[in-house]
C-alpha cells in the first residue's frame, strides 16, 4: 500500500503573513496522528522558518523547492541541503520543470542534486514530464525514460526508499490544461515499469508517483483514483486552503 502524498509547491508566492496563515490552516487539517496521507508544503526558502513554526506539533511536513548539490560554502544565492535539514524540512523538490526551463537544470544536474538531497537525509521529489510538442510527436515514453535514466543515475535500491517521482507534463503546469485520467495513468504506469526494469519489482511497487499539472478540487478525485497515481504535486491550488484541503480529502478518499 502506497500512502498518498499531497504536496503543495507555493513557487515564488506568499508573503510572511500569508505563508503563516496558509500553513496554520493546513496544519489544522493534518494533526500529528494523521496517517492516511502525507501532506507536504514547499514555501519559498525565506519563509521556511515561518511555515515550520506554524506547522510545529502537527503532521504537516515542510520541504524546499530547490536545493544545491554542493556542500555549504561559497555559492551565492544557493540553499544547502544541510540548511533544509537544519531547519527541520523533510523533503525537497528537485528538477521542477520551471528549474529545468528557466535555470537550465538538465538531468545530470537533477541527478547530482538528488544524490546530495538523499545523502543529507531529505526525501527527494524528482520531477519529470514531457513538453507539448514531445507528446504530440509521440515521444512521451522516450522522454520520460530518458529523464528517469539521467535523473536517477547511480541511485541504489536503498536510495529509492527516499525518492518520490512527480510526473508533471509541462503543458499542464499552470495552464489549466489537465492531463486526462487516462493520460496520467498511462504515463505513471510507464514510469512504474521503468522503475521495475531499472531497480526491481519491490521498488516499483513501493515508489510513490505523484501527478502534477493543474490539479484542482474538481479533477483531483479522478486523477488520484488511478491505480498508479499516488498523490499530487499541486501549484496554484495549493495556495488556497479552500482548494488544497479538498485535494487532500480526495487523496484520503482513495485509502478510506
Ligand atoms: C507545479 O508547479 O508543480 C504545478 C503542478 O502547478 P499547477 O498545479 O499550478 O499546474
Amino acid at each position: 500500500m502506497r500512502r498518498p502524498i499531497l504536496a503543495g509547491n507555493w513557487k515564488m508566492n506568499t508573503c510572511r503573513e500569508s505563508a503563516r496563515a496558509l500553513a496554520s490552516a493546513l496544519a489544522e487539517q493534518v494533526p500529528a496522528s494523521r496517517d492516511d496521507v502525507e501532506v507536504i508544503v514547499c514555501p519559498p526558502a525565506v519563509y521556511l522558518e515561518t511555515v515550520l513554526a506554524a506547522a510545529s506539533g502537527s503532521g504537516l511536513q515542510v520541504g524546499g523547492q530547490n536545493s544545491s548539490d554542493q556542500e555549504p560554502g561559497a555559492f551565492t544565492g544557493e540553499t544547502a541541503c544541510e540548511m533544509l535539514t537544519d531547519l527541520g524540512c523533510s523533503s525537497v523538490i528537485i528538477g521542477h520543470s520551471e528549474r529545468r526551463q528557466f535555470y537550465g537544470e538538465c538531468d545530470s544536474v537533477v541527478n547530482s542534486k538528488t544524490k546530495k538531497a538523499l545523502a543529507s537525509g531529505l526525501k527527494a521529489i524528482v520531477c519529470v514530464g514531457e513538453l507539448l510538442d514531445q507528446r504530440e510527436a509521440g515521444k512521451t515514453k522516450a522522454v520520460l525514460e530518458s529523464q528517469m535514466t539521467g535523473s536517477l543515475a547511480d541511485l541504489s535500491v536503498e536510495d529509492m526508499a527516499n525518492v518520490v517521482i512527480a510526473y508533471e507534463p509541462v503543458w499542464a503546469i499552470g495552464t489549466g490544461k489537465v492531463a486526462s485520467n487516462e493520460q496520467a495513468e498511462e504515463a505513471h504506469a510507464c514510469l512504474r515499469t521503468w522503475l521495475e526494469g531499472r531497480f526491481n519489482s519491490d521498488v516499483a511497487a513501493a515508489t510513490r508517483i505523484l501527478y502534477g499539472g493543474s490539479v484542482k478540487p474538481d479533477n483531483a478525485a479522478g486523477l488520484l483514483s488511478q491505480p498508479n497515481v499516488d498523490g499530487a504535486l499541486v501549484g496554484g491550488a495549493s495556495l488556497k486552503p479552500e482548494l488544497f484541503i479538498p485535494i487532500i480529502d480526495a487523496g484520503a478518499a482513495t485509502v478510506a
